[in-house]
């Protein structure tokens, strides 16, 4: 099941239906957004055997897809950390001759980012003159750590998030979520799906019925004791957002129905007034910042500290 992406799934059941397959293909957007969905999906549009529902997910070339055992299919993906040198030879050895069983072969390499320069200059050979018959699909969640020279061989495709609203509903709709399950949700996966999908088996997502403190303060010598306090349980920040959507939902006047702490609405509103909604909107964008710092290994007590002195600024 694909949810959303509507326009690049037209573009490329365009391509499919036309015949006018690009030898190569970027598809550029954050983690978990549906790279890879919409990318299977291309591959056993190309290479189903039901010519009119393409794909039917139900012929012998789909199955074989979506189990890994097509001839003419193959995912390559970072082994540890990188994509190395002999994966992409591995893969160039293999493309040169023509599919088995299928229309062309196909490859989808996900997290093209982590090719190492070695393995990106190696793969370049392979775009400057792809073979005949073949599609190679490239994911990446960041698209300024590809070579150039590799990004300008690719037809690149963009995926966007979901806005949260259309998210919310799809939430409610298709899996019977409550609207305040399915908002804290939407908020936290910022529109993406995958994300978004693996968030409502997590039952650590229970809301914190308490204003947080950093929310409520503006004594500055707290903010280190705030900062260590985060420090001990990170799912804090996803919380900490929900309070901030609340303050900024408040400041918007936007109906009290999407808060996620309505039996909190009287306190959020006086809180409320202390801020701007520029400093909202910014806080909320620090929050996933330093969420992502902290992923990427960055000294995590300093980054929760810078976190906290931005969000007890006030104007
Ligand atoms: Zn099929």
């Amino acid at each position: 099941m694909i949810i959303g992406h509507q326009q690049v799934i037209s573009q490329l059941r365009h391509a499919v239906s036309e015949d006018h397959i690009a030898g190569a293909y970027l598809f550029a957007g954050e983690p978990n957004v549906g790279k890879e969905t919409v990318a299977l999906y291309f591959v056993k549009s190309i290479n189903c055997l039901d010519l009119v529902h393409r794909p039917c997910d139900n012929c012998l070339a789909c199955h074989k897809i979506n189990t890994g055992n097509h001839p003419d299919f193959q995912v390559v993906r970072p082994e540890g950390k990188q994509i190395k040198i002999d994966q992409i030879r591995q893969l160039q050895r293999q493309v040169v001759f023509q599919p088995i069983e299928g229309r062309r072969k196909l490859y989808i390499i996900t997290e093209a980012n982590r090719m190492n320069l070695e393995a990106a200059n190696c793969l370049l050979k392979t775009l400057e003159e792809p073979p005949a018959r073949s599609v190679l699909i490239l994911l990446t969640s960041n698209l300024d750590a590809l070579l150039p020279t590799i990004r300008s061989r690719c037809q690149i495709i963009s995926f966007q998030p979901l806005p949260v609203p259309e998210l919310v509903e799809i939430l409610t709709d298709r899996f019977s979520l409550d609207a305040d399950h399915a908002s804290s949700i939407a908020v936290l996966s910022q529109g993406a799906v995958g994300k978004a999908l693996t968030l409502i088996e997590d039952k650590s997502l229970t809301v914190i019925d308490q204003i947080p403190e950093v929310v409520t303060t503006t004594d500055r010598l707290s903010a280190f004791r705030i900062a260590e306090q985060l420090g001990e349980d990170l799912t804090q920040l996803d919380q900490l957002v929900m309070w901030y959507r609340d303050l900024l939902l408040i400041r918007q006047s936007t109906s009290v129905d999407l808060l996620t702490h309505r039996n909190h609405l009287e306190s959020l509103q006086q809180i409320a007034k202390n801020y701007s909604r520029i400093h909202l909107q910014s806080a909320i964008k620090a929050i996933f910042e330093t969420k992502r710092l902290i992923e990427r290994n960055v000294n995590a007590t300093l980054a929760l500290e810078v976190l906290v002195f931005k969000l007890m600024r006030t104007e």
